[in-house]
């Protein structure tokens, strides 16, 4: 057997150090419709005041408080872009719409339910406090007010808001652009019939659909085979228009595993093995005009967990995220988990709630080829290395990919 000349890193540790060696890549201007899912890279303030004068909340009459309990001589309407262009002086109201301008002179509105409506005239209701039923400008945003922080991520209410301030396009982190590649001679394309021996690719769709999750612009290179030169030819001509290097299998210890070498000939390997179950052939690297290497193992879950822990947080980072890791809950154990050999483990649980609490139960069996260990699990949970294990019962952190 071939003894790997990598030593094996303690995997919090291999994370710190994928995310110091990555950097945040330039930003770029976009147009606010692109916006969806990016992250701007600099604080947004409001330009201008939201709502930039007093609109009304209701349907009703605008007019003064102190004239509460008066029939009032009614002037005209402010509708919702047609504002009244006089004053509401003593003893007058205008009609006003919900959305419409506060006339000058008025302070407050009445509801249309709470007058007796005369048509030319008005009488409203005794005990009218000034300030009520519209917004004063500014209610929304107040000009200048920090509106989306840096590194948050653009959704639809975030998007809604910068265009109601005028914003037509933001600053945002720009995306890593992945070169993404299968590797093994057992391969075949999605949609041929495998021989005897061979197997589908499946990595190549499961880590494009994470890569894209995790904003990624992502290049298909397609199955490699086992053979150094035409790794090589592929890699080197991939990597001319990419900010990162993804591959799957070819990084065991075994005769065909053939990325760690590839990789030393073309920067540093920082990474060769961690302590990690699944995923101990992680490998990462730093490659020549600030590029990085992602040399993920070839078992789907492995590849996929790997994924998770090592090159999501470092694509977060890559385009500015404030947040680069999945959230993290308290769960109750509804099994006892034991980590096998001395690995942390990372076990794949299904949730459902208990009242207020979440409870986990494991998704069967753990084996790293195993898709459906992942498939529909809710959730990783950290079972340290050693014969104690987690007991049914006890309380555990878990890194949360979806909520039940
Ligand atoms: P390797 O790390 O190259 O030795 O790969 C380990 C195992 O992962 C292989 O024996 C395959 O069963 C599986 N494997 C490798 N690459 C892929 C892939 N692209 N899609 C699905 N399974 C794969
Ligand atoms: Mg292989």
């Amino acid at each position: 057997m071939r003894v790997s000349a990598y030593p094996l890193v303690d995997a919090d540790e291999a994370a710190a150090l994928v995310l110091n060696k990555v950097a945040v890549l330039e930003p770029e201007v976009v147009p606010l419709g692109e916006c969806s899912g990016r992250v701007p890279a600099q604080d947004v303030s409001a330009p201008s005041s939201l709502p930039a004068h007093a609109v009304s909340a209701v349907d009703g009459f605008a007019l003064r408080a102190a004239d509460a309990g008066k029939t009032l001589r009614v002037l005209g309407e402010s509708a919702a872009g047609r504002p009244f262009a006089g004053d509401v002086k003593p003893g007058t109201a205008a009609r006003i719409l919900t959305g419409g301008v506060l006339p000058d002179g008025a302070d407050c509105v009445v509801m249309f339910e709470d007058v007796r409506d005369g048509g030319d005239s008005v009488t409203v209701p005794a005990g009218l406090q000034p300030g009520t039923n519209f917004h004063v400008p500014g209610a929304d945003a107040r000009q200048g007010e920090l509106v989306i922080p840096a590194g948050w991520q653009l959704g639809a209410a975030e998007i809604g808001l910068a265009a109601a301030l005028g914003i037509p396009r933001l600053v945002v982190g720009r995306r890593p652009k992945v070169a993404l590649m299968s590797t093994g001679d057992e391969l075949v394309e999605l949609g041929q019939t495998p021989g005897r021996g061979q197997i589908t690719d499946s990595n190549r769709w499961a880590l494009l659909a994470a890569l894209r999750e995790a904003g990624a612009e992502v290049h298909v290179l397609g199955i490699a085979p086992d053979r150094p030169e035409e790794l090589r030819t592929l890699v080197v001509k991939a990597l001319e228009g990419a900010d990162v290097l993804v591959t799957s299998g070819g990084v065991s210890v075994g005769t065909h595993d053939l990325v760690k070498p590839l990789l030393e000939t073309l920067g540093t390997v920082h990474v060769g093995r961690v302590k990690l179950k699944p995923g101990k052939p992680f490998t990462f690297a730093t490659l020549d005009g600030g590029k990085v290497a992602f040399g993920l193992p070839g078992f789907p879950v492995s590849s996929l967990v790997t994924f998770e822990v090592f090159v999501r947080p470092a694509l977060r980072k890559m385009q500015g995220f404030a947040k680069l890791d999945r959230p993290r809950l308290p769960v109750r154990l509804g099994f006892d988990a034991h980590a096998v050999g001395d690995r942390t483990e990372f076990h794949r649980v299904t949730l459902h709630r208990e009242g207020l609490e979440l409870v986990a139960q494991t998704t069967g069996s753990q084996s790293s080829s195993r898709l459906m260990s992942l498939a529909g699990a809710h959730a990783l949970v950290r079972v340290p290395p050693g014969d104690q294990g987690l007991s049914a019962g006890s309380t555990v952190e878990a890194l949360i990919l979806s909520l039940p």
